[in-house]
C-alpha cells in the first residue's frame, strides 16, 4: 500500500487529503480546504497525480471544513466512486458544505467588486451550491464497527473517534495473497471524558497509524479548570455589562457551550443573561444533535438535553436572518453573541469584531484551535491592531483563550489511543500538527513506545506492507 500525504502534512494542519493506492485500488481519506492565509488558497485545489476517473471511494472521518471542504471538487473530476460517510457526518457535511459554498459566494462578489475597481480579471468560484448538491448524492452511509468493503481488496472499519458528531477513526485493511496489510487513521481525536459525545475508541493492530498531533506538544488544562475560567470571565464581563464575543465552529463547540452555559445557569452560578447564537449553521447543527441522541455519552443521555434547552437556557435567543445579526449592533451589553467562522477568517464574527474589538468592556474568548495567518491566531497572539475588511481596528477588548474546550486530544490522550495499537508495532506517522506540536509527540513516543515517528511533509510517501 502506498500513501501519499496531499494535506495536513507537513507544515500545513488543515486541507486534510490522503491518497491510498494497492496494485488494484485506489482510495482517497478526507478531502478538506485549507484554511487560513493567501497560501491557503493556492492550495484549494485539485491534488496533482490522483487519477479521480479511477479513484474507487473516498472516505470521510468527519465533516469539519478542513477534511470534507473540498469534496465539492470531485464533481469536476469525473469522479464516479462513493463518499464513505457516519450517518451524522452525512448530516453535518451537508449543512457545512452548503454553508461553505454560500460563503465562497459571497465572499467572491464582494473580492470581485474590488478587482473590477482594480481593472482585474474576475476570480473564478470553486464550487457551487450544485456541485454540493452533487457529491451530497454520492455519500453512503458508513455503519460504525461493521466492516465495509470499500474497494477491491480494500476493508474498512470504523471506529468512535470522539471529536464532533459522527467522527470517526478508520482501520483499512488490504487483504491479498498471503499477507494482510493494515493502515489506521486517526481522524481528529476528541479528549478523553469531554461531555455529550463517546469517548475515541483505539484500534489494536497496525502496520501503518497516521495520527493526528494538532496539540501534541501540550495537555489541555483540565475541563472543570476551564469550566471555572469560562465562569470568571462570564461574572467579570457581565458585571462590566460588556458583549461577549465567542467566534464559534457552529458545529460541535456551540452545543457544549450551551451545555456548560445551562449547567452554570442551573447551579445559579451565574444570572441568566441574553445569549445570542448568531448563526443558522450553529442552530441547524443543534438541531441536528438532537436528531443523533444515539451518539451521546451516557451521561449526557441521562441528563435529557431537550429539557435543559428549554428551561436552563431560556435567554438564548437565535438569529437566522442578517438583519437580526445587524440588530446586534445597537445593543447594549451584557450579551454573549457566538457566530462563525471559529478561525475569524470568514462569517457574521467578522462584523461583531469590527464593531467591538476597539471597546475595552468587550471580551473575545477564543475556544478552539485557531490557524496562523487567521485573524483569530492574530488575536491569540496578542495583536494591538488587526484589519476587518480593509479597515485598521484597535484591540482594546479583553482576549481569552480556553483550551480546554478543545474538541482534540491533548498530549497524555494522543499518548493514551497510541498505546492500544503500539503493541502491534506499526510505523507511526504525525499529521495534522505543526512542526512544534509534531516534534514534541515524536520525542515522546520514542520514550515511551520506543517508535521513531515519522513527520511527512505534504506529497511525500510512505510503502507499507510491501
Ligand atoms: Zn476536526
Amino acid at each position: 500500500m502506498r500513501i501519499t500525504f496531499l494535506g495536513a502534512s507537513g507544515s500545513e494542519v488543515t486541507g486534510s487529503n490522503y491518497l491510498v493506492q494497492t496494485a488494484t485500488s485506489s482510495v482517497m481519506v478526507d478531502f478538506g480546504l485549507f484554511q487560513g492565509g493567501s497560501r491557503a488558497d493556492k492550495l484549494n485545489v485539485l491534488p496533482k497525480g490522483v487519477d479521480f476517473k479511477n479513484l474507487k471511494a473516498v472516505l470521510l472521518t468527519h465533516a469539519h471544513l478542513d477534511h470534507c471542504g473540498r469534496l465539492p471538487l470531485l464533481v469536476q473530476t469525473g469522479f464516479r466512486g462513493r463518499v464513505y460517510a457516519t450517518p451524522g457526518t452525512k448530516d453535518i457535511a451537508a449543512l457545512i458544505l452548503r454553508d461553505s459554498a454560500k460563503i465562497q459566494a459571497s465572499d467572491l462578489e464582494r473580492i470581485n467588486r474590488k478587482r473590477q475597481r482594480a481593472g482585474q480579471q474576475p476570480k473564478p468560484v470553486l464550487y457551487t451550491i450544485e456541485d454540493v448538491e452533487k457529491v451530497l448524492n454520492q455519500f453512503e452511509p458508513l455503519p460504525y464497527h461493521q466492516e465495509v468493503k470499500v474497494a477491491e481488496g480494500l476493508f474498512l472499519t470504523v471506529a468512535e473517534a470522539g471529536h464532533m458528531l459522527g467522527s470517526a477513526s478508520f482501520s483499512l485493511q488490504q487483504r491479498g495473497a498471503g499477507r494482510n496489510t493494515t493502515v489506521v487513521f486517526s481522524g481528529d481525536l476528541g479528549p478523553r471524558g469531554a461531555p455529550i459525545l463517546r469517548d475515541a475508541e483505539p484500534f489494536t493492530k497496525a502496520d501503518l497509524v497516521l495520527l493526528e498531533s494538532t496539540y501534541g506538544d501540550r495537555d489541555h488544562r483540565s475541563l472543570d479548570d476551564t469550566v471555572r475560567e469560562f465562569t470568571d470571565i462570564i461574572a467579570k464581563v457581565v458585571a462590566r455589562r460588556g458583549k461577549l464575543l465567542v467566534p464559534a465552529f457552529a458545529v460541535g463547540r456551540v452545543q457544549q457551550l450551551l451545555y456548560h452555559l445551562a449547567l452554570m445557569f442551573r447551579s445559579g452560578r451565574v444570572p441568566k443573561f441574553p445569549i445570542y447564537i448568531d448563526s443558522p449553521m450553529a442552530i441547524e447543527a443543534t438541531a441536528i444533535y438532537r436528531r443523533h441522541p444515539e451518539l451521546f455519552d451516557a451521561e449526557y443521555q441521562a441528563l435529557n438535553p431537550r429539557r435543559m434547552t428549554e428551561e436552563d437556557l431560556a435567554t438564548v435567543k437565535t438569529c437566522v436572518t442578517a438583519d437580526q445579526s445587524k440588530a446586534l449592533n445597537e445593543l447594549t451589553g451584557p450579551c454573549m453573541i457566538m457566530a462563525g467562522a471559529g478561525m475569524c477568517n470568514a462569517g457574521r464574527i467578522l462584523h461583531h469584531l469590527k464593531q467591538n474589538l476597539w471597546k475595552p468592556e468587550t471580551a473575545v474568548l477564543i475556544v478552539g484551535y485557531q490557524a496562523p495567518g487567521s485573524l483569530g491566531r492574530m488575536l491569540v497572539d496578542g495583536a494591538k491592531q488587526v484589519k476587518i475588511f480593509g479597515e485598521p481596528i484597535s484591540v482594546k477588548a479583553s482576549v481569552h483563550t480556553l483550551g480546554g474546550f478543545s474538541a482534540h486530544a491533548g498530549q497524555t490522550d494522543l499518548l493514551h489511543w497510541l498505546g492500544q495499537v503500539a503493541p502491534s508495532r506499526p510505523q507511526v506517522a504525525l499529521i495534522h500538527g505543526e512542526d512544534r506540536a509534531r516534534k514534541p509527540l515524536a520525542e515522546k513516543i520514542q520514550q515511551q513506545f520506543g517508535i521513531t515517528c515519522t513527520l511527512p511533509n505534504l506529497n511525500q510517501s510512505l510503502v507499507v506492507g510491501e
